[in-house]
């Protein structure tokens, strides 16, 4: 029997998942199917992860190098280099305009006193940093000893030095020919295992979002239900209809042909809620299904994966407006300005793992000197919230690495 393509048991294992999920929840804690449910299901789901995050570091190592070295062949290295930057920074104006927009439009939160939240919020120690604290450590992130950078997995540290191996490839030129072919056969053999744990995906999948479903707090849902509807509503808007909309516009491509080549990926960023942890399908989407050239895909995909969270932003701007209407508090025009700029920042520091922009967004409400334990409201819809504005993050490399090929041809 011919088994059904990767795609669609991908897309068959979600639902499934989300369907027995939402059975334990209604099951109860006490039953012990739902016990074992969820302890296999949380077995299968970290395996998956750990897998993901296993091929990760040679992943983005060697694509970032190769990528960078293959540039050369472009003469136009500097295009590319400012294409992806620009667009980054533009997608993500975008979606903290249209987050911010919803926000003052719908107000939620408005007329509710924080007082209301007093249980949320106690036990929770946030962490203090100032925008100028925040950008010394950023700063401060990113020159690593590459050894002790590969060996603890701090991929930004790695995207920077390989950003700088792939340089020094470039100014070698003929002399390195080894060590860019080793790199380059290193990248085609990682890309192999990741073809091999992505056969695992649609179980993965399946067990990540039967955890997730059945183990939501649904009372404190409820009562934040509008919040959380701006912020699905919007980052869904800024995923089916600008993000495509540019792409249409730059590139021709139909979302639907973009959706076809894309759907691993958004997927597994769904269910994950790792950016860093689905790079490994994003490039394989990339390059395969949406047929961007190797040295293009290679340089935005994991820098992007990093840097450029769309969904991320929106959020982080969305709420800091969410929570000065739950503590009472007016924001002017100047206040909502260093909201724009901190949630820009936030996003971009934030490391592609689930949950970062919780933390990163500590730096905007201490920007505009909101409470930072408002913060604990929003922790436990945070893993919902976290899949959708995940997968708009990958989807934004994708539509990113298009749109860079198309731009720089031209
Ligand atoms: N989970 C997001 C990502 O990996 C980051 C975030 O928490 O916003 O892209």
């Amino acid at each position: 029997m011919k088994l059904p393509s990767l795609n669609t048991q991908i897309l068959l294992g979600a639902p499934m998942g989300v369907a027995l999920g939402v059975w334990f929840a209604a099951l109860g804690p006490a039953s012990s199917v739902a016990q074992q449910g969820l302890y296999v299901s949380g077995l299968i789901g970290t395996l998956f992860v750990d897998l993901l995050k296993m091929i990760l570091v040679p992943l983005v190592f060697t694509s970032i190098a190769v990528g960078v070295a293959n540039l050369r062949a472009h003469r136009q290295m500097h295009r590319v280099w400012l294409l992806t930057l620009g667009f980054f920074v533009l997608s993500m104006a975008i979606a903290i305009v249209l987050g911010m927009g919803a926000a003052n439009l719908f107000q939620p939160g408005k007329g509710l006193s924080l007082a209301l939240f007093h249980d949320a919020t106690q036990g929770f120690q946030a962490k203090q940093m100032s925008i100028g604290e925040f950008g010394q450590s950023f700063l401060h992130g990113l020159f690593v000893n590459p050894f002790a950078a590969l060996a603890k997995g701090d991929v930004l540290a790695i995207v920077v030095f390989a950003l700088f191996l792939g340089i020094a490839l470039v100014a070698g030129g003929e002399r390195y020919r080894n060590i860019l072919t080793l790199l380059q056969e290193g990248l085609e053999l990682t890309l192999r295992m990741v073809g091999w744990i992505m056969r695992l995906a649609p179980f993965g999948i399946m067990a990540l979002l039967v955890k997730l479903v059945a183990t939501q707090n649904m009372a404190l849902l409820t009562t934040l239900a509008k919040f959380v509807a701006v912020v699905l509503g919007t980052t869904l808007l800024h995923g089916a209809v600008m993000l495509p909309l540019i792409l249409y516009l730059v590139t021709g491509m139909t979302p639907l042909l973009f959706w076809r080549g894309a759907r691993e990926a958004l997927v597994t960023a769904f269910a994950t809620s790792s950016s860093a942890a689905t790079l490994p399908v994003t490039l394989r989407c990339v390059e395969q299904h949406l047929h961007v050239k190797p040295e293009i895909a290679g340089f935005v995909v994991p820098l992007g994966a990093t840097v450029n969270m769309d969904g991320t932003a929106l959020y982080e701007a969305a709420a800091a407006l969410f929570i000065a209407n739950l503590a009472g508090i007016d924001m002017n025009l100047l206040q909502q300005g260093i909201v724009f700029l901190t949630a820009m920042l936030g996003a971009i520091g934030a490391p592609g793992i689930p949950s970062a922009g919780m933390v990163t967004m500590i730096m905007v409400l201490q920007s505009v000197g909101l409470p930072l334990d408002a913060i604990a409201i929003l922790l436990p819809i945070d893993r919902l919230l976290d899949t959708l504005r995940t997968a708009v993050n990958v989807e934004g490399d994708m539509v990113g690495a298009l749109v860079v090929q198309k731009l720089v041809r031209s």
